[in-house]
């Protein structure tokens, strides 16, 4: 480390990558940019008041280093005073490119993980009135809480299997990988279609139905069949 540093032409250091843990492994997996899919469930785009059938998929961001790793206890965001969970598979892209055929896609594909997309979602409904970006509804810190990664080796690639978010025992979301409305090898060509995909790149795949908010002293447990458990305390 002290070599890298040394021989960096940098005016400044900003400190290491942000990067996920892997399952089995003190290798670490490095974020480039996190991408995540809206309303990819019937049942929850219909909660958020759309029509699941009219609307191709759409994408927004997270900064990289909104990631936090599974155990962590995180404080209630800043500037908000509704903060929803929405607990989804996230993907990890291993090999970039552009133009990505739904048929290679998974090619692509490094491993799997359990994330929450933390939504500060009175700033988001705000933006979305004034047709505003979602920015500061979505991307903040410790925004993206992601379990520990798991290879394709180990986990295959999951298209079906259960998906849900207990908040203090009480679950509260609940679906199944199949009810995805863009399945990952589509989210893939899709936004390989619109940018070219780095490897380190992350697509929070989208949450199902039952989104609702978290108070300061919650305890999160998500978890995705094969893929692995998630777990986040909201400091009381
Ligand atoms: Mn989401």
């Amino acid at each position: 480390m002290k070599e890298v540093m040394a021989n960096s032409n940098y005016v400044i250091d900003i400190g290491p990558l942000p990067s996920l843990k892997v399952e089995g492994s003190d290798a670490r997996f490095p974020v480039a940019r996190i991408y995540c899919v809206g309303r990819n469930y019937a049942d929850h785009a219909r909660e958020m008041g759309h029509d699941p059938d009219r609307e191709p998929p759409f994408f927004f961001m997270k900064a990289a280093n909104s990631v936090v790793e599974s155990g962590s206890t995180i404080a209630y965001p800043v500037g908000t005073k509704d903060v929803h969970h929405e607990i989804e598979m996230v993907v990890a892209i291993g090999k970039g490119g552009k133009n990505i055929p739904v048929e290679k896609a998974l090619e692509h594909v490094w491993g799997y993980a359990v994330g929450l997309d933390m939504t500060r979602r009175d700033i988001q409904g705000e933006a979305k009135k004034l047709g505003r970006p979602w920015e500061m509804g979505k991307s903040f810190d410790e925004s993206a809480p992601v379990s520990a990664l798991r290879p394709v080796s180990a986990v295959g690639h999951p298209a079906k299997g259960a998906i849900w978010l207990k908040v203090n025992g009480e679950v509260k979301q609940q679906g199944d990988l199949a009810m995805q409305i863009w399945s990952v090898p589509e989210q893939i060509n899709y936004l390989s279609n619109l940018i070219t995909l780095q490897p380190g790149d992350l697509i929070f795949s989208g949450t199902p139905a039952g989104v609702g908010p978290v108070k300061a002293g919650d305890k999160l447990q998500g978890h995705v069949d094969g893929v692995g458990e998630l777990l986040v305390n909201y400091k009381a």
